[in-house]
Protein backbone atom coordinates (compact mmCIF):
# COMPACT_ATOMS: atom_id res chain seq x y z
CA UNK A 1 0.00 0.00 0.00
CA UNK A 2 1.24 3.65 -0.57
CA UNK A 3 -0.26 6.99 0.20
CA UNK A 4 -0.39 7.93 -3.19
CA UNK A 5 -2.62 4.90 -4.04
CA UNK A 6 -5.34 5.32 -1.42
CA UNK A 7 -8.00 8.28 -0.65
CA UNK A 8 -6.51 9.73 2.29
CA UNK A 9 -9.02 11.33 4.67
CA UNK A 10 -9.29 15.00 5.21
CA UNK A 11 -6.92 15.45 8.41
CA UNK A 12 -8.76 16.93 11.20
CA UNK A 13 -7.57 20.30 12.32
CA UNK A 14 -5.86 19.99 15.25
CA UNK A 15 -7.60 21.22 18.75
CA UNK A 16 -3.92 22.04 20.29
CA UNK A 17 -0.71 22.70 19.42
CA UNK A 18 2.02 23.24 21.86
CA UNK A 19 3.89 26.63 21.34
CA UNK A 20 7.16 26.65 23.30
CA UNK A 21 8.35 30.51 24.60
CA UNK A 22 11.76 29.44 24.07
CA UNK A 23 14.21 27.03 22.09
CA UNK A 24 17.92 26.13 22.84
CA UNK A 25 20.33 24.31 21.19
CA UNK A 26 23.22 23.23 22.49
CA UNK A 27 26.97 23.42 20.82
CA UNK A 28 26.87 19.24 20.13
CA UNK A 29 23.26 19.32 18.90
CA UNK A 30 23.81 22.59 16.53
CA UNK A 31 26.09 20.17 14.57
CA UNK A 32 23.60 17.74 13.96
CA UNK A 33 21.68 16.87 10.64
CA UNK A 34 18.45 16.68 12.13
CA UNK A 35 18.63 20.02 13.72
CA UNK A 36 17.74 21.89 10.69
CA UNK A 37 14.49 20.64 10.46
CA UNK A 38 13.60 21.05 14.12
CA UNK A 39 14.42 24.39 13.91
CA UNK A 40 12.72 25.09 10.44
CA UNK A 41 9.64 23.61 12.31
CA UNK A 42 10.10 25.90 15.61
CA UNK A 43 10.51 28.77 13.01
CA UNK A 44 7.41 27.86 11.03
CA UNK A 45 5.42 27.78 14.09
CA UNK A 46 6.37 31.50 15.31
CA UNK A 47 8.90 30.55 18.04
CA UNK A 48 11.01 33.93 18.33
CA UNK A 49 13.34 32.98 20.99
CA UNK A 50 15.73 30.21 19.79
CA UNK A 51 19.30 30.24 21.36
CA UNK A 52 22.28 28.56 20.14
CA UNK A 53 24.08 27.62 23.41
CA UNK A 54 28.33 28.13 23.51
CA UNK A 55 28.25 24.91 25.09
CA UNK A 56 26.06 21.77 25.78
CA UNK A 57 25.00 22.79 29.64
CA UNK A 58 21.31 23.46 29.51
CA UNK A 59 20.77 26.70 31.99
CA UNK A 60 18.68 29.14 33.00
CA UNK A 61 15.90 26.66 33.34
CA UNK A 62 15.09 27.58 36.89
CA UNK A 63 13.09 30.38 37.97
CA UNK A 64 12.69 32.02 41.58
CA UNK A 65 10.36 29.93 42.74
CA UNK A 66 9.09 26.31 41.99
CA UNK A 67 5.55 27.30 40.06
CA UNK A 68 8.12 29.64 38.15
CA UNK A 69 10.31 26.78 37.45
CA UNK A 70 7.79 24.83 36.21
CA UNK A 71 6.19 27.01 34.16
CA UNK A 72 9.94 27.77 32.43
CA UNK A 73 10.48 24.45 32.10
CA UNK A 74 7.35 23.49 30.21
CA UNK A 75 7.43 26.02 27.86
CA UNK A 76 11.08 25.45 26.75
CA UNK A 77 12.50 22.85 23.62
CA UNK A 78 15.99 21.61 24.65
CA UNK A 79 17.17 20.37 21.67
CA UNK A 80 20.17 18.80 22.62
CA UNK A 81 22.07 14.92 21.74
CA UNK A 82 21.03 11.73 23.29
CA UNK A 83 24.33 10.31 25.17
CA UNK A 84 25.60 6.88 24.54
CA UNK A 85 23.78 5.30 27.59
CA UNK A 86 20.40 6.57 25.67
CA UNK A 87 20.90 4.98 22.55
CA UNK A 88 20.36 1.58 23.73
CA UNK A 89 17.19 0.45 23.25
CA UNK A 90 15.31 -0.94 26.77
CA UNK A 91 13.32 -3.69 27.24
CA UNK A 92 9.62 -2.59 27.95
CA UNK A 93 7.23 -4.96 28.76
CA UNK A 94 3.90 -4.74 28.22
CA UNK A 95 3.69 -2.47 25.91
CA UNK A 96 6.24 -3.43 23.60
CA UNK A 97 9.70 -5.35 23.03
CA UNK A 98 11.95 -1.84 22.67
CA UNK A 99 12.15 1.64 23.79
CA UNK A 100 13.27 3.97 21.78
CA UNK A 101 13.31 7.92 23.13
CA UNK A 102 12.78 10.52 20.39
CA UNK A 103 12.57 12.96 22.98
CA UNK A 104 12.67 13.06 27.19
CA UNK A 105 10.07 15.62 28.65
CA UNK A 106 6.40 16.39 27.72
CA UNK A 107 4.69 20.24 27.32
CA UNK A 108 1.75 18.86 28.72
CA UNK A 109 0.52 19.19 31.97
CA UNK A 110 -1.74 15.78 32.94
CA UNK A 111 -2.35 16.08 36.93
CA UNK A 112 -1.48 12.52 37.15
CA UNK A 113 1.49 12.40 34.74
CA UNK A 114 3.73 9.23 34.05
CA UNK A 115 7.03 10.87 33.89
CA UNK A 116 6.42 12.60 37.63
CA UNK A 117 9.10 11.20 39.95
CA UNK A 118 10.84 9.23 36.87
CA UNK A 119 12.67 12.42 35.36
CA UNK A 120 14.67 14.33 37.53
CA UNK A 121 15.35 18.39 37.62
CA UNK A 122 12.47 21.04 36.04
CA UNK A 123 10.48 19.07 33.27
CA UNK A 124 11.84 20.73 29.86
CA UNK A 125 11.06 19.12 27.03
CA UNK A 126 14.37 17.68 25.44
CA UNK A 127 14.14 16.71 21.37
CA UNK A 128 17.31 14.59 20.91
CA UNK A 129 18.47 16.19 17.70
CA UNK A 130 21.17 12.88 16.57
CA UNK A 131 18.17 11.03 15.13
CA UNK A 132 20.17 8.45 12.96
CA UNK A 133 21.66 7.55 16.13
CA UNK A 134 18.42 6.57 17.81
CA UNK A 135 16.70 5.23 15.35
CA UNK A 136 19.60 2.73 14.72
CA UNK A 137 18.77 0.83 17.60
CA UNK A 138 15.92 -0.51 15.52
CA UNK A 139 18.30 -1.80 13.11
CA UNK A 140 20.65 -3.41 16.04
CA UNK A 141 17.85 -5.16 18.11
CA UNK A 142 15.27 -6.46 15.02
CA UNK A 143 14.14 -9.49 15.67
CA UNK A 144 15.13 -9.68 19.26
CA UNK A 145 11.78 -10.06 21.13
CA UNK A 146 10.99 -9.57 24.71
CA UNK A 147 7.12 -8.89 25.12
CA UNK A 148 5.15 -11.61 26.02
CA UNK A 149 1.38 -10.73 26.97
CA UNK A 150 -0.64 -10.34 23.83
CA UNK A 151 1.94 -12.53 21.57
CA UNK A 152 -0.81 -14.20 19.51
CA UNK A 153 -2.13 -11.01 18.83
CA UNK A 154 0.96 -8.91 17.75
CA UNK A 155 3.33 -11.06 16.66
CA UNK A 156 2.61 -10.04 12.90
CA UNK A 157 4.19 -6.66 14.13
CA UNK A 158 7.63 -8.08 14.12
CA UNK A 159 9.76 -6.90 16.84
CA UNK A 160 8.31 -3.76 18.57
CA UNK A 161 9.08 -0.35 19.29
CA UNK A 162 8.02 2.63 21.53
CA UNK A 163 8.27 5.63 20.73
CA UNK A 164 6.03 7.19 23.76
CA UNK A 165 7.83 5.86 27.14
CA UNK A 166 9.38 9.50 28.39
CA UNK A 167 7.09 11.64 25.52
CA UNK A 168 4.16 12.72 23.62
CA UNK A 169 5.90 12.58 20.22
CA UNK A 170 3.05 13.69 18.62
CA UNK A 171 2.48 16.72 20.79
CA UNK A 172 6.02 18.39 20.17
CA UNK A 173 5.96 16.89 16.43
CA UNK A 174 5.36 19.90 14.91
CA UNK A 175 8.29 21.34 15.95
CA UNK A 176 10.49 18.47 15.53
CA UNK A 177 9.63 16.26 12.79
CA UNK A 178 11.10 12.86 14.45
CA UNK A 179 8.14 11.55 14.69
CA UNK A 180 7.22 11.77 11.03
CA UNK A 181 10.80 10.52 9.94
CA UNK A 182 10.52 7.53 12.19
CA UNK A 183 7.27 6.30 10.32
CA UNK A 184 8.48 6.88 7.31
CA UNK A 185 11.96 4.94 7.59
CA UNK A 186 10.38 1.96 8.80
CA UNK A 187 7.60 2.31 6.14
CA UNK A 188 10.36 2.23 3.76
CA UNK A 189 11.80 -0.87 5.14
CA UNK A 190 15.14 1.21 5.71
CA UNK A 191 15.70 -1.14 9.51
CA UNK A 192 14.61 -4.35 7.46
CA UNK A 193 10.63 -5.32 7.54
CA UNK A 194 10.28 -6.93 10.73
CA UNK A 195 10.01 -3.95 12.63
CA UNK A 196 7.29 -2.11 14.05
CA UNK A 197 6.97 1.34 15.47
CA UNK A 198 4.33 2.30 18.27
CA UNK A 199 3.32 5.27 20.08
CA UNK A 200 0.54 6.80 22.17
CA UNK A 201 -0.24 10.15 22.48
CA UNK A 202 -3.30 12.77 24.11
CA UNK A 203 -2.48 14.99 20.82
CA UNK A 204 -4.52 15.19 17.61
CA UNK A 205 -2.05 16.86 14.99
CA UNK A 206 -1.95 14.02 12.52
CA UNK A 207 -2.01 15.48 9.04
CA UNK A 208 2.02 15.17 8.67
CA UNK A 209 1.35 11.43 9.56
CA UNK A 210 -1.96 10.53 7.31
CA UNK A 211 0.51 11.46 4.09
CA UNK A 212 2.98 9.69 4.90
CA UNK A 213 3.72 5.91 3.13
CA UNK A 214 3.69 4.00 6.66
CA UNK A 215 3.23 0.90 5.30
CA UNK A 216 0.94 -0.26 8.51
CA UNK A 217 4.40 -0.38 9.98
CA UNK A 218 3.51 2.32 13.14
CA UNK A 219 0.42 1.61 15.30
CA UNK A 220 -0.91 4.88 16.64
CA UNK A 221 -2.90 4.66 20.31
CA UNK A 222 -4.86 7.51 21.44
CA UNK A 223 -5.20 7.74 25.41
CA UNK A 224 -8.33 7.92 26.27
CA UNK A 225 -9.81 8.53 29.70
CA UNK A 226 -13.33 8.60 30.61
CA UNK A 227 -14.64 12.21 29.95
CA UNK A 228 -15.38 13.96 32.74
CA UNK A 229 -12.16 12.41 34.30
CA UNK A 230 -10.05 13.81 30.93
CA UNK A 231 -11.19 17.04 30.93
CA UNK A 232 -10.21 17.38 34.48
CA UNK A 233 -7.28 15.85 34.80
CA UNK A 234 -5.50 16.57 30.86
CA UNK A 235 -4.19 20.04 31.29
CA UNK A 236 -2.76 21.01 27.78
CA UNK A 237 -3.80 18.02 25.43
CA UNK A 238 -6.06 18.14 22.98
CA UNK A 239 -9.66 17.35 24.20
CA UNK A 240 -11.26 14.25 23.55
CA UNK A 241 -13.41 14.71 21.09
CA UNK A 242 -9.82 15.41 18.82
CA UNK A 243 -7.95 12.70 19.88
CA UNK A 244 -10.61 10.55 18.89
CA UNK A 245 -11.58 12.23 15.50
CA UNK A 246 -7.54 11.78 14.69
CA UNK A 247 -8.09 8.24 15.64
CA UNK A 248 -10.42 7.88 12.83
CA UNK A 249 -8.69 9.60 10.32
CA UNK A 250 -5.31 7.11 11.03
CA UNK A 251 -7.58 4.70 10.96
CA UNK A 252 -8.83 5.42 7.40
CA UNK A 253 -5.50 6.00 6.20
CA UNK A 254 -4.63 2.37 7.04
CA UNK A 255 -2.62 2.96 10.07
CA UNK A 256 -2.85 -0.02 12.69
CA UNK A 257 -4.34 1.80 15.95
CA UNK A 258 -5.68 1.85 19.63
CA UNK A 259 -6.55 2.99 22.94
CA UNK A 260 -4.55 3.13 25.73
CA UNK A 261 -7.43 3.94 29.03
CA UNK A 262 -5.15 5.31 30.91
CA UNK A 263 -5.33 5.98 33.73
CA UNK A 264 -8.01 4.46 34.88
CA UNK A 265 -9.62 5.22 38.45
CA UNK A 266 -12.11 3.72 40.41
CA UNK A 267 -14.51 6.53 41.13
CA UNK A 268 -17.84 7.16 41.79
CA UNK A 269 -20.04 7.12 38.68
CA UNK A 270 -17.02 5.29 36.67
CA UNK A 271 -19.02 2.17 34.99
CA UNK A 272 -20.91 5.27 32.94
CA UNK A 273 -17.85 7.25 32.51
CA UNK A 274 -16.06 4.52 30.75
CA UNK A 275 -19.44 3.07 29.47
CA UNK A 276 -20.02 7.26 27.79
CA UNK A 277 -16.33 6.24 26.71
CA UNK A 278 -16.65 3.20 24.94
CA UNK A 279 -19.58 5.12 23.24
CA UNK A 280 -17.82 7.40 21.72
CA UNK A 281 -14.60 5.48 20.93
CA UNK A 282 -17.07 2.89 18.58
CA UNK A 283 -18.94 6.22 17.20
CA UNK A 284 -15.84 7.42 15.94
CA UNK A 285 -14.50 4.33 14.69
CA UNK A 286 -17.66 3.25 12.82
CA UNK A 287 -17.45 2.25 9.24
CA UNK A 288 -13.51 1.79 9.11
CA UNK A 289 -13.13 -0.61 6.75
CA UNK A 290 -9.60 -2.96 7.52
CA UNK A 291 -9.95 -1.40 11.14
CA UNK A 292 -6.74 -3.42 13.13
CA UNK A 293 -7.47 -1.94 16.69
CA UNK A 294 -5.87 -3.21 20.07
CA UNK A 295 -6.87 -2.06 23.91
CA UNK A 296 -4.16 -1.99 26.33
CA UNK A 297 -5.73 -0.58 30.12
CA UNK A 298 -3.70 0.67 32.73
CA UNK A 299 -5.16 1.73 36.30
CA UNK A 300 -4.10 4.77 38.20
CA UNK A 301 -1.21 3.88 40.51
CA UNK A 302 1.30 6.74 41.89
CA UNK A 303 4.67 6.21 44.09
CA UNK A 304 5.67 8.26 47.19
CA UNK A 305 8.21 9.93 45.16
CA UNK A 306 5.39 10.64 41.88
CA UNK A 307 2.89 11.62 44.52
CA UNK A 308 5.47 14.44 45.44
CA UNK A 309 6.64 15.75 42.61
CA UNK A 310 2.80 15.51 41.44
CA UNK A 311 1.52 17.89 44.49
CA UNK A 312 4.36 20.16 43.81
CA UNK A 313 3.17 20.84 40.24
CA UNK A 314 -0.55 20.77 40.79
CA UNK A 315 -0.62 21.65 44.88
CA UNK A 316 -4.10 22.15 44.13
CA UNK A 317 -5.29 19.28 42.73
CA UNK A 318 -8.26 17.07 43.10
CA UNK A 319 -6.64 13.66 42.33
CA UNK A 320 -6.97 11.18 44.28
CA UNK A 321 -3.48 9.75 45.53
CA UNK A 322 -4.74 8.92 49.35
CA UNK A 323 -2.59 5.87 50.86
CA UNK A 324 -5.17 4.31 53.09
CA UNK A 325 -7.29 3.51 49.92
CA UNK A 326 -4.63 1.65 47.79
CA UNK A 327 -2.81 -1.46 48.25
CA UNK A 328 1.11 -1.70 48.52
CA UNK A 329 2.79 -3.19 45.34
CA UNK A 330 6.30 -3.55 45.72
CA UNK A 331 8.68 -4.51 42.23
CA UNK A 332 11.48 -6.83 41.70
CA UNK A 333 13.72 -4.19 43.02
CA UNK A 334 11.81 -2.54 46.25
CA UNK A 335 10.33 0.16 44.88
CA UNK A 336 6.66 0.77 46.13
CA UNK A 337 3.81 1.39 44.08
CA UNK A 338 0.01 2.39 45.29
CA UNK A 339 -2.63 0.76 43.56
CA UNK A 340 -6.75 -0.31 43.76
CA UNK A 341 -7.29 -2.77 45.90
CA UNK A 342 -7.42 -6.34 44.74
CA UNK A 343 -11.60 -6.49 45.13
CA UNK A 344 -11.60 -3.04 42.67
CA UNK A 345 -9.08 -4.15 40.67
CA UNK A 346 -10.65 -7.42 39.80
CA UNK A 347 -14.65 -5.54 39.65
CA UNK A 348 -13.34 -3.28 37.04
CA UNK A 349 -11.14 -5.81 35.06
CA UNK A 350 -14.12 -7.81 34.41
CA UNK A 351 -16.61 -4.53 33.74
CA UNK A 352 -13.51 -3.67 30.78
CA UNK A 353 -13.43 -7.28 29.79
CA UNK A 354 -16.82 -7.62 28.84
CA UNK A 355 -17.96 -4.39 27.87
CA UNK A 356 -14.88 -3.97 25.59
CA UNK A 357 -15.83 -7.50 24.08
CA UNK A 358 -19.44 -6.09 23.50
CA UNK A 359 -18.88 -3.32 21.63
CA UNK A 360 -15.32 -3.55 20.05
CA UNK A 361 -15.34 -7.44 19.83
CA UNK A 362 -12.72 -7.49 17.43
CA UNK A 363 -10.11 -5.50 19.75
CA UNK A 364 -7.77 -7.38 21.31
CA UNK A 365 -7.03 -6.37 25.23
CA UNK A 366 -3.45 -6.55 24.99
CA UNK A 367 -2.93 -5.87 28.95
CA UNK A 368 -4.41 -4.70 31.73
CA UNK A 369 -2.38 -3.61 34.75
FE1 LIG B 1 2.61 13.33 31.21
FE2 LIG B 1 1.61 11.94 29.11
FE3 LIG B 1 0.28 14.02 30.09
FE4 LIG B 1 2.55 14.41 28.79
S1 LIG B 1 0.64 13.61 27.93
S2 LIG B 1 1.94 15.42 30.72
S3 LIG B 1 3.72 12.60 29.41
S4 LIG B 1 0.74 12.07 31.16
Amino acid sequence: MTAALIDLPTAPTPTRLWMPKRVLVTRAAAEQPHTAEILRRCEAAGVEDITLLANDRLTGLRGETERETYARAKTTLAVVVAPPSALKPQPIPPSADWRIDLAKGCPAHCQYCYLAGSLSGPPVTRVYANLDAVLDGIRTHAGQGTVTSGTAERGHEGTTFELSCYTDPLGIEHVTGSLAEAVRRVGAGVYGDGVSLRFTTKFDDVADLLALDHQRRTRVRFSVNAPDLARRFDGGTAPLAGRLAALRALALAGYRVGLTIAPVMAYPGWREGYGDLLDQVTAALDGVPGLDLTTEIITHRFTPASKDVLLGWYPHTKLEMDEDARTQKRSKFGGVKYVYPRATMSEMRSWFSAELAARLPDAPLLYWT
